[in-house]
């Protein structure tokens, strides 16, 4: 017999829904939270050596020292966080990190809260151990999760012991300012909730810095990052784990139990990104930055509803109430009818239903040729009903 578990848990909706989509012949697909970026050459050189140098091997457990050094000055430079070398784990992407994380907080029965639309793979790695998933509909906060809500379902779940966020989002884009964090922090301090932060966006802010609650509540933030999104990576598979002192030796075990060793030529490689790729990240920013503020506005120009989408690459409009169709219906529909291929909000949990998830990390030409389908799309129905 296998884990029971698994019956509440359903493969991956969103590459199901691009593999579905993918069957439409001419489709443009805006599915995937994949960036467009090619690596940086530099990045690929550093690779390239490092395997000519007989880098092929296994890398330590917590990761290759050159990368943990490399990203607790980035965690300095970039975001004013001060970690100690022994308390960073280099993971099989962010992914493996978040899997390791849950595996060693959640024991059968305690609950992870986490604010919807969100990130599906949260409940599954909740779900997966036996944990309890409490969401939270954040549609009517600007897909914020507000102190006062995160009370009521510390209150309505006292065994609740995690609260995942993440910022800026995957699904909407949404960010946390200063502000927030900080009374968030006071907040989950005071509910002894302890706070799994995924920052993996965290280099595509655009209109202010990021900032990380690991600042204002670090005896209680597991801070979650990697180098898919921002310098590309996503095939190297490097992410981390930065933990309090006390939450390292559990996660550290946790980590080994699933993917204990990296690979040596990727750490290398990722060591240069970290400490020379700002200015590749500026490069990348400012062209996301450019393709969100042209889709916010067609999008807005069309009659949709957009959050104000702050970072990562993605948007996440709301469809027309008179266009009377629910996310699924109105994402199948769009890519038989309109070629266009988007993700059902509700694919990321209760705050997503009667949204779409449009990815933008794709070319400008792509993005004007689908916002005319779309268009087109929306029209066409107009005239039908
Ligand atoms: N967190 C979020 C919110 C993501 O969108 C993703 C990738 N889609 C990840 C974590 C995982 O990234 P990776 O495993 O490639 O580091």
């Amino acid at each position: 017999m296998t884990n029971i578990a698994l019956e509440k848990i359903v493969p991956s909706e969103i590459l199901a829904y691009n593999e579905l989509f993918a069957k439409t012949e001419g489709i443009h697909l805006l599915t995937i939270g994949a960036p467009d970026f090619d690596v940086p050459d530099f990045i690929k050189e550093a690779g390239k050596k490092a395997i000519d140098d007989g880098f092929n091997g296994y890398s330590s457990s917590k990761g290759m020292p050159v990368l943990i050094d490399a990203f607790v000055h980035f965690l300095k430079r970039r975001y004013d966080l001060s970690y100690d070398t022994s308390h960073i784990i280099v993971t099989t992407g962010e992914s493996q990190g978040l899997a390791a994380v849950l595996q060693a907080l959640i024991s059968p029965g305690d609950a992870v809260i986490i604010p919807t639309p969100a990130f599906p793979q949260y409940e599954l790695c909740t779900l997966i151990n036996h944990g309890e998933v409490v969401t939270v509909d954040t549609s009517h906060t600007q897909f914020i999760l507000t102190p006062e809500a995160l009370r009521q379902a510390k209150i309505n779940h006292p065994n609740a012991k995690v609260v995942i966020l993440n910022y800026p989002s995957n699904p909407t884009g949404v960010t946390y300012s200063p502000e927030d964090l900080k009374t968030f922090a006071k907040t989950a301090d005071e509910l002894d909730l302890i706070v799994i932060s995924d920052e993996i966006y965290s280099e595509l802010v655009y209109d202010q810095k990021h900032d990380s609650i690991a600042r204002y509540l670090p005896h209680r933030t597991i801070l979650l990052n990697g180098a898919s999104k921002t310098y590309a990576m996503t095939g190297w598979r490097i992410g981390f784990i930065a933990c309090p002192p006390d939450l390292f030796t559990p996660i550290f075990k946790a980590h080994q139990s699933s993917t204990p060793v990296g690979s040596q030529f990727a750490h290398i490689a990722a060591a240069t990104a970290f400490n020379d790729g700002d200015a590749v990240i500026a490069m990348m920013k400012q062209a996301y930055q450019e393709r969100r503020d042209f889709i916010v506005k067609e999008l807005s120009n069309m009659g949709f509803d957009v959050a104000s989408p702050d970072g990562a690459f993605y948007v996440f409009p709301r469809i027309p109430q008179h266009l009377n169709m629910d996310d699924k219906t109105f994402a199948r529909e769009l890519a038989v009818h309109g070629k266009v291929g988007v993700i059902p909000g509700s694919v990321f949990g209760k705050g997503g239903e009667n949204y779409i998830r449009i990815s933008y990390a794709t070319s400008m030409d792509i993005l004007k040729e689908s916002m005319e389908r779309i268009r087109l799309f929306i029209t066409n129905k107009q005239n039908t009903q």
